[in-house]
């Protein structure tokens, strides 16, 4: 870590790495599969790290990361990027705030986007994050073109999360670690409403009440890297990360 703050090159390093794991454990936590992906802004330039297009996601590497600019043009790297790599840039673009972004097909936030009259909403604990709302595109199909990742972008607005109707959904963070911990739970809570309405029941979302309650006492900057510890020693153990990927 210390490297990486003094050395551009090491920050490049250790982001690649960010990028690498982060995709595996989502695929390790069932929330990307064999599409979908992860990106992390390149500090004080108009670029990111993304990883080619039809490599797997369970085997993604640092070191086959492509870096992108914001018109889609790969800088370095060998392969294509993602045809929907347009989601990435117009939100980064769009976002000095965000420096990663997940775009993935979650089965379980789609459903969301398929039920008449059910909205997604806060439900557990950490979901306040979401307190400003978790808006859906109306747009179904792929976001290949500029202008349909400028509309993305415009959805999600100043929120932290967009479902995309019949098809995914985003999450953004201030880092890689940040966003795999929204992911991890955004989808706890996706499953937190998804029992209450198999259960037959209305479901109770947070109240405006308890959130202000829960923020009083948030601690993200701890609870980020607790639970990236956790889940890169969990990768490492399943054999899903290398551990001389030096990411803790
Ligand atoms: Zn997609």
């Amino acid at each position: 870590m210390n490297i990486a703050v003094s050395n551009p090159a090491g920050l490049r390093q250790r982001l690649a790495a960010e990028v690498a794991a982060a995709t595996r454990l989502l695929v390790m936590e069932g929330i990307l599969d064999y599409s979908g992906h992860v990106s992390a802004r390149v500090p004080g330039h108009d670029a990111l790290l993304i990883q080619v297009r039809d490599e797997s996601r369970a085997e993604v590497t640092p070191d086959g990361m492509l870096l992108v600019d914001f018109d889609g043009k790969v800088l370095e790297g060998k392969g294509k990027p993602p045809s929907e790599t347009v989601i990435h840039t117009e939100i980064l673009r769009s976002r000095p705030d965000v420096q990663s972004v997940l775009h993935c097909h979650m089965e379980l936030a789609i459903a969301f986007t398929m039920m008449e009259g059910v909205q997604l909403r806060p439900m557990r604990a950490r979901a306040v994050r979401w307190e400003n709302g978790i808006p859906t595109h109306p747009d179904p199909s792929h976001i290949k073109l500029l202008e349909q990742g400028r509309a993305l972008a415009a959805t999600l607005g100043p929120h932290h999360a967009a479902l995309m109707r019949a098809h995914g959904l985003i999450v953004v963070a201030e880092s890689v670690p940040a966003m795999l911990v929204d992911a991890v739970h955004f989808k706890e809570n996706a499953s937190a409403q998804m029992q209450a309405l198999q259960a037959g029941a209305r479901p109770l979302p947070l109240t405006p009440a308890e959130m202000a309650q829960i923020n009083r006492h948030e601690m993200r900057d701890a609870h980020v890297p607790k639970l990236w510890n956790y889940y890169v020693r969990k990768g490492i153990a399943a054999g899903v990360l290398p551990a001389e990927w030096q990411l803790l």
